[in-house]
């Protein structure tokens, strides 16, 4: 385990980044060890949870729905710094390219008492404007998923992997990334979250090392520092191919071992 807290990173210099760097390739943030990502392509209302929960399949519980085998209590050091804190960092960050093109930067929102933080991959050209994650045609889907599992919207944490929208919404270079790093590895320390849900492959690549393709880790809690992460599909991966009833049904069922892991099955 490792023993370094966070520490204030303000006017941080590059040797503490590279230490800082370094630290994360100690804990095991999973892109540290990869090569490189692969590509993607997009106000929430108050969707009725019956409405969602049958437009996202039904509640049967297949031979997937297995409990996980591990309990959770994250292992990561404590910081006592605030998601406020972090999030007023984020917006004045300017560590690497992606800063350039932004028009805000959008840190993350949701409940800081939330046991379940949803993650994506970078903001799109609705959060780019608006600051704020997932709000744009995805991310109404996933406020749908949300709340289908029976929260609120704000009930929830709701990050991204890169905090400042890639230029035509392309997969975030593994460079981006790793700058990013530190401030979502940080989130997840303040929240302490019991379960991570990671919204596609570049989410997954945070945590797991060497994973090539959803397929194999999909619906598969993943322990990561004594806290388990469920990989899904991202969104718009559903909106790709909408009508897909299989992929909804996946989706929905990794939620529920989400939902069973919470309720404490
Ligand atoms: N897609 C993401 O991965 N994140 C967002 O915030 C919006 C769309």
């Amino acid at each position: 385990m490792p023993s370094r807290d966070f520490v204030d990173k303000k006017n941080e210099p590059l040797s503490a980044l590279a230490e800082r760097i370094r630290f994360f390739g100690e804990i095991r943030a999973g892109f540290i060890f990869r090569p490189d990502a692969s590509r993607r392509a997009a106000r929430p209302e108050s969707p009725r949870v019956e409405d969602v929960r049958s437009d996202y399949g039904t509640n049967a519980s297949g031979p997937e729905a297995a409990g996980p085998a591990v309990e959770s209590g994250l292992d990561l050091p404590r910081s006592d710094r605030t998601l406020e804190d972090i999030a007023a960092e984020v917006r004045t960050c300017r560590k690497c390219a992606l800063a350039a093109g932004r028009t805000l930067a959008v840190p993350g929102e949701g409940s800081p008492k939330s046991p379940l933080l949803f993650i994506g991959e970078g903001p799109g050209h609705d959060e780019d404007i608006q600051g704020r994650p997932f709000v744009g045609r995805a991310g109404q889907l996933l406020t749908k998923i949300i709340v289908a599992m029976g929260y609120a919207r704000s009930e929830v944490y709701i990050a991204n992997v890169v905090k400042c929208r890639p230029p035509e919404n392309r997969v975030p270079h593994r460079e981006e990334a790793e700058v990013c790093a530190p401030f979502l590895l940080e989130q997840i320390a303040v929240l302490r979250p019991r379960v991570i849900v990671a919204l596609g492959k570049t989410a997954v690549d945070f945590f797991v090392p060497n994973v090539k393709a959803m397929g194999p880790v999909r619906g598969n809690f993943q322990e990561w520092h004594g806290l388990l992460v469920m990989p899904t599909f991202h969104p718009s991966y559903l909106i790709r191919n909408e009508g897909n009833k299989e992929i909804k049904r996946m989706v929905w069922n990794d939620m529920q071992k989400v939902m069973a892991f919470l309720r404490g099955d």
